[in-house]
C-alpha cells in the first residue's frame, strides 16, 4: 500500500488543474509531432543499435572510465572517479575554495541534483544560479519541485512565473513570455561573467576521445562550460560510450524523442580544457570531470536491471504515460521521475525510496513502445516490484486475498457463486452494481461493478460442449475469471464462433486464475502455484490449441508461465509446451476463416447453429474499436482484429481518438489507485462519444469491465462488446445481452 505521505502528493498533484492541463496537453502535441519527426526513419533499427551501444559499455564500465580518464589528463583535464555523492560534492567544494569561488554557474544536470550539491555548497558560503530557464525560475521558487525530466517547470503559467521575477526583481513584470526570456536572458549574462566556476552534467561522454557531449536548447551550457575560469563536469557513468561514432545514433534520438525536435540547437562536445579569457590574459581553463557512480556499477552487475543503464534521459516514456500526465514528476519524489525513474532510484537512492513510485505503473506498456533505448520499463517495475514485495511483504489485503482466496481454486469459486446467490440487495436484479455499502462505496465511484453470473461459464460448459462431426481442431477453453464469473455470456460467444467454424471447444474444469493479479502484485509465490495448476489442468484437455479470448490470460499463459518456472527443468518444458499452443480467439479465427479461404459469415461448417435472423444479423452497426494494452503492445494483434470486424458486412469501422490509449482497468489497479484510474477512463470514455459509434468493440474481459461499468454510470445508450460477441450477433448466434 502507498504511503499517507505518498498519497497526498497524488491528491495534490491532482487537484493542480493548470499541472494537468499543461502536461496534457504537451502529451497531446507531442504524440503527433514525434511521429511527424521520425517519420521515414527506422525507429526500431536506431533504438537497437543505441541499446547495443550502451549495453557494451554498461559490460565495461571499469574499462571505459580508464580510457576516458587518460584521454581527458593527456590534454591537461583531470578526473575524480566519486563513489557516492558525498565524495562528489567534496571534491567540487574543494575545487571551488581551491579557487576562491563564490558564485557558480550550472547548467542542467540530473547528477548535480542527484548528489545535492546546490545545497552542500549554499551551506559552505557558495552560491550556485542554475541557468537553465526552468531550472531558474524554480530556483527562485523555494519548496517548488520540477515536474518533468526535460521540461521541469511545464507546470507553471506565465501568470506565475510573472510573478516570481517581479518579486525577483522588485519591480513589476508583465506576463509576457518574449519580455519574461529578455529579463532572464539580462539576469544570466550577469552570472556568467562574474561566476567562478561553471557546473554541466553530460549527455555523452566518449572513452577513445575524452569528449564530454552536451546538449541544450538555451545555450546556456556553452557560456556555463566556457566562461568562467573553471569548469566541473558532472557525469554519471552511464552516459559512457566507446567511440566518436557512437554518439550519433544518441544524437539522432535524443532531440527526436525528448522534444520531437529534429536537431537539439546547441550540441556542445569539449574535448580537453578549452582556451579560457582568465580576466587579463588568455589561458588554459581548468577542466575537471568528476565521474559518478552512486549505484551505477553494482546496477551494471544487476543482470536484469543493467538494461535501465541504457536511458538517455528523453522523456520519451514520460510524456506518452498516462498516469505521469496525471500525477507529473513532482509526485515521484526523487530526482528521476516516471516508470525509468523508479527504476533508477532503487538504485541510486535505495528500494525503499522506489516502493511507492513503482506502484503507480498500471502496465500499459506505452513507454516501452516509445523507448529510443529499447528499455522494457514495464517488465523492469514488474522486477522491482518482485524485490519490493520480498523486502516488505505484501500489503495486508493483498496477502489475505492473493495467498488465502486467489492461490486456492475452489474457494475462490466458492465464493463466488455464495456471492452471486446473495448479491440481490446490492444488484437490485441488474446486471450492474452501482453501489456498494460503507467503506466498499468507492470501489463503485465513477464505474459500475458486473454483477456476479448467476451461472459461471464452467457450469454452463457441458451444454455447450457439443459433438462437432469432423472438427477441423480441439481446443480446450482458457477462459480466465472475468468472463468465467462475470461475463459468460462473452464465452458462449466463443463457443458459437468456433462451433461454427468446425472447431470442438472443450472447458478444462481444473483451470484456475491466470495468476496476472498476483504477478502484477509482485507476488510470485501465489503466481508459480497457479501456473502449474493451470499447465495440467490445460495438459488434460488433451487439445491442439489452447483458446483464451482475454489477452491478460494470453499473455500469462504464453509468457508469463515459462519465464515464473524457467529453472525448474520439468515444469519449465511443460510451460513452454503450452505456451506454443495458446492463441488468442480472435487471431484464431482470423486463422480459421483465412485458411477456409472466406470470411466468417460465409455459409457455416459443419456442426455451426444456423443463424436466426439473417437480415437482423447484419444490420449496420457502427463500430469503434478500443485496444486493449496486452492485445495491441503484447500480442501485436490490434490490426487483426480490425480486420475480423471489418470482413463483417454490415460493420462499419470507426477510429476513435487515442484508440490505443489504456482505458484505466490495469486489473488490481483501478481498486488500488481509483482516483489515477478514473480521470484515465474518463478521457477513454469522451474519445468513443466522440467517435459516434454505437457500440464499442475490444478484445479483453477487463477493459470490456471498465469500459461498461464507466458507460453505465453516465448514462449512455453505448454498447461494449467483446469482439466475440459482435461475431456471434453476426452469426445470428448471439447470446443473451447483458449491455
Ligand atoms: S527510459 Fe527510454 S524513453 Fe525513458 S527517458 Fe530513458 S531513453 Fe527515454
Ligand atoms: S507501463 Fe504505462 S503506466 Fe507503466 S510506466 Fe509505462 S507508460 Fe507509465
Amino acid at each position: 500500500m502507498a504511503s499517507k505521505e505518498f498519497r497526498e502528493r497524488i491528491k495534490k498533484a491532482l487537484g493542480n488543474a493548470s499541472l494537468r492541463g499543461a502536461l496534457e496537453r504537451f502529451a497531446d502535441s507531442y504524440v503527433v509531432a514525434r511521429e511527424q519527426v521520425y517519420a521515414g526513419r527506422d525507429f526500431q533499427a536506431l533504438r537497437e543499435r543505441i541499446a547495443a551501444i550502451k549495453a557494451d559499455a554498461a559490460n565495461r564500465y571499469g574499462e571505459l572510465a580508464d580510457e576516458f580518464a587518460r584521454a581527458v589528463e593527456a590534454r591537461g583535464g583531470k578526473v575524480f572517479r566519486a563513489q557516492d555523492p558525498a565524495s562528489a560534492r567534496e571534491y567540487i567544494y574543494q575545487v571551488a575554495r581551491e579557487h576562491g569561488v563564490t558564485d557558480v554557474v550550472k547548467s542542467k544536470s540530473f547528477a548535480s541534483e542527484e548528489i545535492h550539491l546546490n545545497e552542500y555548497l549554499e551551506e559552505r558560503g557558495i552560491h550556485p544560479h542554475e541557468t537553465d530557464l526552468a531550472e531558474w525560475i524554480l530556483q527562485l521558487m523555494p519548496g517548488e519541485r520540477p515536474s518533468h525530466m526535460v521540461m521541469p517547470a511545464i507546470h507553471l503559467p506565465k501568470e506565475e512565473v510573472a510573478r516570481v521575477f517581479s518579486r525577483y526583481l522588485g519591480e513589476p513584470v508583465k506576463p509576457d513570455i518574449a519580455q519574461m526570456v529578455r529579463i532572464a536572458r539580462r539576469e544570466l549574462r550577469k552570472k556568467f561573467l562574474s561566476a567562478g566556476m561553471g557546473i554541466s552534467g553530460a549527455n555523452i561522454a566518449v572513452a577513445e576521445t575524452g569528449t564530454i557531449v552536451i546538449c541544450t536548447n538555451e545555450g546556456n551550457a556553452r557560456l556555463t562550460t566556457t566562461v568562467p575560469p573553471v569548469h566541473v563536469a558532472i557525469v554519471g557513468y552511464e552516459k559512457l560510450v566507446p567511440r566518436m561514432q557512437d554518439v550519433v545514433p544518441i544524437l539522432e534520438a535524443l532531440p527526436r524523442s525528448g522534444t520531437a525536435q529534429p536537431a537539439t540547437s546547441y550540441v556542445t562536445m569539449i574535448t580537453g580544457p578549452v582556451p579560457a579569457w582568465l580576466g587579463d590574459r588568455e589561458g588554459p581553463k581548468e577542466l575537471h570531470v568528476v565521474l559518478l557512480d552512486n549505484g551505477r556499477t553494482a546496477m551494471a552487475a544487476d543482470p536484469i536491471f543493467k538494461e535501465a543503464l541504457q536511458c538517455i534521459r528523453c522523456a520519451s516514456c514520460t510524456n506518452v504515460c498516462p498516469v505521469f500526465q496525471l500525477v507529473s514528476g513532482q509526485v515521484y519524489g526523487y530526482i528521476y521521475s516516471g516508470g525509468i525513474g523508479s527504476i533508477l532510484t532503487s538504485f541510486f537512492n535505495s528500494l525503499e525510496d522506489a516502493a511507492d513510485p513503482q506502484s503507480l505503473c498500471l502496465g500499459c506498456r506505452r513507454c516501452a513502445e516509445v523507448c529510443p533505448a529499447n528499455i522494457n520499463i514495464p517488465d523492469l517495475i514488474l522486477k522491482l516490484r518482485e524485490k519490493v514485495v520480498a523486502k516488505q511483504g505484501l500489503p495486508a489485503t493483498y496477502r489475505i486475498v492473493l495467498h488465502g482466496v486467489v492461490a486456492k481454486p475452489k474457494l475462490m469459486h466458492g465464493l463466488l457463486r455464495t456471492a452471486a446467490r446473495l448479491q440481490g440487495p446490492v444488484t437490485h436484479g441488474q446486471p450492474f452494481i452501482r453501489h456498494l455499502p460503507l467503506f466498499f462505496s468507492p470501489l463503485a465511484h465513477g464505474r459500475s461493478l458486473p454483477a456476479i453470473a448467476r451461472q459461471p461459464l464452467r457450469d454452463r460448459a457441458k451444454q455447450l460442449e457439443r459433438p462437432v462431426e469432423n472438427p477441423r481442431l480441439r481446443a480446450a477453453f482458457y477462459s480466465g475469471c472475468v468472463i468465467d464469473f462475470a461475463y459468460p455470456e462473452i464465452g458462449e460467444a466463443v463457443y458459437q464462433v468456433l462451433g461454427r467454424e468446425g472447431v470442438e471447444v472443450v472447458f478444462p474444469q481444473g483451470q484456475a486464475c491466470c495468476g496476472a493479479p498476483a504477478t502484477y502484485s509482485g507476488d510470485r509465490e501465489t503466481a508459480v502455484k497457479l501456473a502449474k495448476i493451470n499447465i495440467a489442468a490445460l495438459e488434460a484437455a488433451q487439445a491442439e490449441v489452447v483458446v483464451t479470448a482475454c489477452p491478460t490470460c494470453a499473455v500469462a499463459l504464453k509468457e508469463d508461465f515459462p519465464k515464473l518456472l524457467a529453472g525448474n527443468l520439468a515444469w519449465e518444458k511443460r510451460a513452454q509446451a503450452l505456451a506454443a499452443k495458446v492463441k488468442d480467439f480472435t487471431q484464431l479465427v482470423s486463422e480459421l476463416t483465412a485458411q477456409a479461404g472466406r470470411i466468417l459469415s460465409a455459409p457455416a461448417a459443419a456442426g455451426g447453429p444456423t443463424p436466426a435472423s439473417p437480415a437482423a444479423c447484419r444490420e449496420p452497426i457502427r463500430v469503434t474499436y478500443h485496444d486493449s494494452c496486452h492485445f495491441k503492445r503484447h500480442l501485436g494483434l490490434d490490426q487483426v482484429a480490425r480486420q475480423v470486424l471489418r470482413d463483417q458486412p454490415g460493420v462499419e469501422l470507426v477510429e476513435m481518438k487515442e484508440s490505443d490509449r489504456c482505458c484505466g482497468f490495469g486489473g488490481s489497479y483501478s481498486i488500488k489507485y481509483p482516483e489515477i484510474s478514473l480521470p484515465i477512463l474518463e478521457r477513454k470514455l469522451k474519445n468513443i462519444m466522440d467517435s459516434g459509434a454505437q457500440v464499442v468493440a475490444t478484445d479483453c474481459p477487463g477493459c470490456v469491465l471498465q469500459l461498461r461499468g464507466g458507460l453505465d454510470q453516465r448514462h449512455s445508450p453505448l454498447q461494449v462488446k467483446h469482439t466475440a460477441e459482435i461475431l456471434a450477433a453476426r452469426l445470428g448466434a448471439n447470446p443473451k445481452d447483458r449491455t
